[in-house]
């Protein structure tokens, strides 16, 4: 992957925690991206959650906490960097998918987003609400990104079929097919292609000027081994240094 994203983000502490400690007013803080859920108080305090109040109760959706303690999971599994490299990709594609197409003919949808309301009772904006809903859906669509099997599969077959068949198997959206090439899984899959093919024609130094610090192994600590999923070869990236 040749888009790095930023490894600590500065978000408002979950309100609830800082009045348990008693603190008065905003704390700031370094995070990162999975920390999206506070699961002692049951609320979201990731992405659309600017300011403390914005900081909208989950404890009508358990399925999120679930899928909070599913994303940790991953990143154990599969290396932070990757995950977090996946994450918000995840994020668009899975919206882009159900912003107008979601079906929801009995209103549920609907009632549960009128439900995630921030402190003063707003309701949460369309996409956050959407991402607190969908964090299941969207936590398991990054994990098969984040995966090296879907890339086997793929530089095996010569297509995505396998991945297409993976998000309707692992429940993500049943039933999908991508109908166009404008649909973003296929945009994203065929950027991963053309970023191969360009590396494999100008060369790996390309890559080390995108990405320098991807080039350069740390030293494991004496007795230890080195952190082999951080360090993967990509079948995308002929000659990376993973
Ligand atoms: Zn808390």
């Amino acid at each position: 992957m040749a888009d790095d994203r930023p490894r600590k983000l500065q978000r408002p502490a979950c309100r609830r925690c800082v009045h348990a400690a008693g603190i008065e007013g905003f704390v700031n803080c370094w995070t990162t991206h999975d920390r999206n859920v506070c699961l002692r108080h049951q609320l979201w305090i990731g992405q659309g959650c600017p300011q403390p109040d914005d900081q909208v109760d989950i404890s009508i959706l358990p399925s999120t906490s679930r899928a909070h303690r599913h994303h940790r999971n991953l990143i154990s599994r599969l290396g932070r960097r990757w995950v977090s490299n996946a994450f918000p990709d995840a994020r668009n594609i899975f919206l882009s998918w159900i912003t107008g197409h979601s079906a929801d003919p009995f209103g549920d949808q609907a009632t549960a987003r009128s439900r995630l309301v921030g402190e003063a009772g707003r309701p949460a904006d369309s996409q956050t609400a959407d991402g607190i809903l969908f964090h299941p859906q969207i936590v398991s669509l990054t994990g098969l990104l984040a995966s090296p099997i879907w890339e086997a599969k793929t530089v095996q077959s010569g297509d995505i079929s396998w991945l297409v068949r993976e998000i309707t198997y692992r429940d993500i959206l049943v039933g999908y097919v991508p109908e166009a090439r404008t649909d973003p899984l296929i945009e994203w899959a065929e950027q991963r292609f053309s970023t191969r093919r360009f590396i494999a024609h100008r060369g790996w130094r390309l890559y080390e000027a995108f990405c320098p610090e991807e080039t350069v192994l740390p030293l494991p600590a004496p007795g230890t081994k080195p952190a082999l999923r951080q360090h993967r070869v990509s079948p995308f990236l002929s000659h990376s240094v993973y």
